[in-house]
């Protein structure tokens, strides 16, 4: 459940997508709870069988219990017990996880973490979210809030945050930080085909950048080496304290596909001052694409006991 819809998966009991659907999701938090059960309904009619359990990946902070606590993308759910809703009007087990949780579960099962065991799942999407496996348990801290990422400080003289600290890593890193950097580079005359392509400085949105990438145009691909060389930061930030073998990278930027790849594996080899002294850590593009939470609350559903 995201900030304009709600995607639904029915898996069978092998793992496969047998069915899916969507809608867009309603403002009123009663309301959505009428949706989820709509959306299973209609996956339960199509496919033909009955659903044992409701996952929910949910942008926002969500604790154990499946309280969404806030939700930037979604500012009607607070302090909601979305998961006990659920339980109550479906009559069945429903789980309730961050969507970054729910998306890195999907990729340790069927994606490009599958076999790993020490991996984050990092989604550059408006902001930047984080999903963490350590020893191959899922991590979700004491509160359920774990891998808040993307407002981890890289530079405290930085613009200000939406969460009222100053440098935020999603400032540099996220999509939104795409359009940020080209507008500030053509501030600085560094972008003037951009500018002219464009119209008008205050115009440029990640959009334009990443169309122009995807035609190999120079300074976009410039900005984006710029996003990389801060995504690069982040990730070496969270590599030293985690200890990670690899970063999974999601979210809608990874959309972008291998420029963004290497522009980020250039940025991360370039903030590395032990190489010889640790293996090498793998980067990699998510295999699940935008479908990963959905996906990934319905494999989490089916795997908790
Ligand atoms: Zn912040």
């Amino acid at each position: 459940m995201g900030g304009t819809n709600i995607r639904g998966v029915l898996v069978d009991p092998s793992g496969q997508v047998a069915g899916s659907d969507a809608c867009r999701r309603p403002a009123d938090p009663v309301d959505m709870v009428d949706a989820i059960v709509g959306l299973v309904e209609r996956l339960e009619t199509s496919v033909g069988s009955v659903v044992a359990a409701v996952g929910v990946g949910c942008a926002g902070t969500v604790d154990h219990q499946g309280v969404v606590h806030t939700s930037p993308n979604i500012p009607t759910l607070i302090e909601f017990p979305l998961a006990a809703e659920l339980a109550s009007r479906l009559r069945r087990r429903a789980v309730v996880e961050n969507d970054a949780t729910t998306a890195t579960w999907a990729e340790m099962q069927t994606g490009a973490g599958r076999g790993l065991t020490d991996v984050a799942f990092v989604a550059l999407g408006t902001g930047i979210g984080m999903g963490l496996v350590l020893g191959g348990e899922l991590q979700r801290g004491a509160n359920g809030f774990a891998g808040e990422a993307g407002h981890m400080v890289v530079d405290a003289a930085g613009p200000e945050c939406v969460c009222g600290r100053h440098g935020c890593w999603e400032i540099y890193a996220s999509g939104r930080a795409l359009g940020r950097l080209t507008r500030q580079a053509a501030r600085e005359g560094r972008v003037p085909a951009i500018v002219a392509s464009v119209g008008d400085i205050d115009s440029i949105e990640s959009e334009h950048v990443s169309g122009l990438v995807a035609e190999g145009h120079p300074e976009a691909l410039a900005v984006l080496d710029e996003l990389g060389w801060w995504a690069g930061l982040g990730l070496t930030n969270l590599v030293n304290v985690l200890d990670v073998s690899a970063a999974i990278i999601g979210g809608g930027l990874s959309q972008m596909g291998e420029p963004l790849l290497s522009a980020i594996q250039r940025g991360f080899v370039g903030h590395q001052h032990d190489i010889g002294h640790r293996p090498a850590v793998s980067i990699e593009l998510a295999t699940h694409g935008p479908g990963a939470g959905a996906l990934g609350a319905a494999l989490l559903a089916r795997h908790d006991p």
